[in-house]
């Protein structure tokens, strides 16, 4: 052993960067030795700390990797598409700026808050639950996105294979679950008992973003029952952030049409 170290320290610079090679590959860090030896003029030129070096080496291959993971969690994330913050118009959603820069930090994920998006079609909802979703995948948080009927069909699926359990701990398993308008459509009694459950078994553990058309009152109409929408409500908004987006469709701007009929529910605010 003490022999290698002393062979390994006397090797020539070329020598080195062939050990370079093979110990990144050992470890399934291919980046390594590229950047080690790119790293390493500059370096000496800049006369960094070895701990500044190794450092700087360590970084180009968490930052690939990081980059890699994100991409491979928003594939499987099942967005309808992917749409980022940097996409959205805040001009056109002014008095959620703040809030939505403080939700970019991912820390909500962390303290598994939950994000309530409400406000009448095309506002952004959609939008702005998939770009919060992209950001937790770039956290290194797992992600799925959905449409609250086709959780309710999957929900129902599990549990009529015995195995909602399981699912519902499976799902705990992704830092973001995005539930995507609800209230476009009714629930069944039982639909609205595993949504119930699936709310549930998220609280406090990890995060859900809802979106909805309708006002919190609105839900009870949703859920068919107005005591399980209210117990589902607390949880929800126990550690949210509720977010009302107003205005006219962003999709219909500068068509001349005002606004949508059906959108004239009451005002989100006097809920949050
Ligand atoms: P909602 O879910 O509220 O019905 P969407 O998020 O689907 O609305 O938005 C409708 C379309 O308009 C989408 O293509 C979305 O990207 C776009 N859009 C909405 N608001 C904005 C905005 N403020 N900036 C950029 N694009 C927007
Ligand atoms: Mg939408």
């Amino acid at each position: 052993m003490a022999a290698a170290t002393t062979c390994t320290a006397k090797a020539s610079t070329a020598d080195s960067v062939k050990q370079l090679q093979y110990l990144a590959g050992a470890l399934k860090a291919p980046r390594i030795t590229e950047a080690a030896e790119r790293l390493a003029d500059q370096a000496r030129d800049a006369g960094w700390s070895f701990e500044d070096y190794l450092a700087a080496v360590l970084e180009r291959e968490v930052s690939a990797r990081n980059a890699s993971g994100a991409r491979l969690r928003i594939r499987a994330a099942g967005f309808a598409s992917p749409k980022t913050l940097e996409d959205f118009d805040f001009d056109a959603q002014p008095a959620i700026r703040n809030q939505i820069a403080a939700l970019a930090s991912g820390a909500f994920l962390t303290e598994a808050r939950n994000i309530v998006l409400l406000g009448p079609p095309g506002t952004g909802k959609t939008h702005l639950a998939t770009a919060l979703g992209i950001v937790a995948a770039r956290h290194g948080h797992r992600v799925l996105f959905a449409t609250a009927t086709d959780w309710v069909t999957r929900l129902s699926d599990a549990h009529r294979a015995g195995r909602l359990a399981n699912e519902l701990a499976r799902l705990r398993r992704y830092g973001l679950i995005i539930v995507d308008e609800v209230g476009y459509l009714p629930f069944e009694q039982d639909a609205a008992n595993l949504f119930f459950q699936l709310v549930s078994s998220r609280y406090e553990h990890a995060s859900l973003i809802l979106t909805s058309n309708l006002p919190f009152s609105g839900w009870g109409g949703v859920f068919g029952d107005q005591a399980v929408a209210a117990a589902m409500i607390d949880r929800i908004v126990h550690h949210a952030d509720v977010l009302t987006l107003k205005g006219a469709s962003y999709r219909l701007r500068g068509r001349g049409i005002d606004s949508l009929p059906s959108i004239r529910t009451t005002t989100p605010e006097a809920e949050s």
